[in-house]
């Protein structure tokens, strides 16, 4: 199937599910045309990121100097606040999965801003527990993976990393604590050990915050013999603690 018809096939699909549950705005819910990715409104109070951050690690105020780094690079599109924030609370509730369509060239942009696309292999998402997966019924992280896999047209494979416990909610931890709780918390399912050898991938989330969970993926991804990961959230936010 070329492009043209694959391109068609999809507006097809997304102008009939239309009729049965019609569009919604990922952000504010409200109802809006088949084939827009959100309301006006919303569209102009996105917080794109306007500052410069580390292309290293990702972050506003960089770590690389005192933070061992495993991941080769990391690139996000907004600030975790205003409609974005409302917006990512959605997705974990299933009624925004749509919003990363919204940044669907935004996505191309910045991740060729980081490393050049061409040599990417695998896309694939930062896990959650298994049982934590089966209550919400689906991952965000995979929802992401998924969408930019297809907009960067390479394969994803999502069941690379796992995670070994459902652990305690990290917002209440600083920095250092993040580091030292996700520790041993991800392994790679020995069934994909072949697919990453000498691999460059792209593991996606939703929020960067300390980078600590990426990190954590990104060190077992790579003593599995990954070449190279490079990382892609939505949104960058930090923490007011430390
Ligand atoms: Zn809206
Ligand atoms: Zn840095």
């Amino acid at each position: 199937m070329n492009l043209m018809m694959k391109l068609n096939s999809d507006s097809v699909k997304k102008y009939i599910l239309d009729i049965f549950f019609p569009n919604r705005c990922p952000f504010c819910g409200k109802v809006i045309k088949w084939n827009e990715p959100c309301c006006e409104k919303c569209e102009s109070e996105i917080p794109f990121i306007s500052t410069e951050h580390c292309k290293r690690c990702g972050q506003e105020i960089c770590i690389c100097s005192d933070t061992k780094i495993y991941y080769d690079g990391c690139v996000s599109i907004t600030d975790y606040k205003g409609v974005v924030r409302e917006g990512i609370v959605n997705l974990k509730l299933d009624k925004a999965v749509n919003i990363v369509d919204v940044f669907k060239d935004d996505i191309y942009k910045r991740i060729s801003q980081m490393v050049d696309i061409s040599n990417i292999d695998i896309v694939t998402s930062v896990p959650m527990h298994r049982l934590a997966k089966q209550k919400r019924g689906y991952n965000q992280s995979d929802v992401i993976a998924k969408t930019v896999s297809k907009i960067i047209n390479k394969h994803n494979c999502l069941r690379i990393l796992k995670k070994s416990r459902n652990d305690i909610a990290q917002h209440e931890l600083g920095r250092y604590e993040r580091a030292e709780a996700v520790k041993g918390l991800f392994y790679i399912d020995r069934k994909y050990a072949d697919e990453i050898s000498k691999k460059t991938i792209l593991l996606c989330d939703d929020i960067i915050t300390t980078g600590s969970t990426l990190n954590e993926c990104s060190r077992v991804l790579k003593e599995n013999g990954a070449k190279a990961v490079y990382c892609f959230t939505i949104a960058s936010t930090h923490l007011n603690n430390d």
